[in-house]
Order: structure tokens, then sequence, then C-alpha cells
């Protein structure tokens, strides 16, 4: 049990999440684990939960390529490059409608300053 699994994350960061959850196991069956997520990469999926869960811009959150804080320690960002490269351009065959809805994300104008206490962790210890 992981820090990160009772957190949850509203809206556009959950399917978000959802999407970068297929992209980890796409890369992981490749070249790790065949069954379950191999521990590297299941750390990896955590911290970026976590992430997702403190962005700033919350649910108005931009694509990680065009935000411009860029928030990843540098060892996870290049483990997301890894991941991202070769599990990217398998996404649209293997999960279509999160492929495509992720390439519009893309499209659409980055925000400018993040509004205050936008961020999902805000939300939720708000609920709490
Ligand atoms: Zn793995």
């Amino acid at each position: 049990m992981n820090p990160s699994d009772n957190i949850i994350l509203l809206g556009s960061l959950n399917t978000e999440f959802k999407t970068l959850e297929a992209m980890v196991h796409i890369y992981c069956r490749d070249h790790h684990s065949e069954t379950t997520l191999c521990a590297s990469c299941d750390d990896f999926l955590h911290y970026a939960k976590m992430r997702l869960d403190r962005c700033p811009y919350g649910e108005a959150k931009p694509t990680c390529r065009q935000c411009p804080i860029h928030c990843y320690k540098s060892d996870y960002k290049l483990q997301s490059q890894t991941i991202m490269r070769y599990s990217g351009p398998r996404m649209l065959l293997k999960h279509p409608i999160l492929a495509i809805r992720h390439l519009l994300a893309e499209k659409r104008p980055v925000p400018g300053k993040p509004e205050a206490n936008a961020s999902n962790r805000h939300k939720r210890k708000m609920m709490e």
C-alpha cells in the first residue's frame, strides 16, 4: 500500500492519470515484467500521481509537454521521457480514446498563471 493509493483525482486529472497508467503498463510489459508492474514503474506511477495531485493548475492543467512549470525531479523526468517515447505511438492502437483526448488537450491554449488554491490536493483537503 502506497500513500498515493487513497488519493482521489478529480475529473480531467483522473483522466490524465488513467492515460499515464496505460502508458506505464505498455512500457513495463514490453521491457520489465509481463504480469504486474515492476517496482520501478510502480514507484514512477505513484510519483506521477502525487505530482498530478499537487499540480497548481488543478483541472486547468495543460499537458505536461506544454506546461511552463516542469515539476518532475530529473530522474523521474528522464523515466517519463523514456516511457512516453515508447508508449506514445502505441497508445493510439491500444487506447484510442485516451490517446485522442490527450492529443486534443495538446492543442488547447496554455493557461497563464495558475489560480490560487486550484490544486487537486487543496480541494481534497477542503472536502475532508
Ligand atoms: Zn517496469
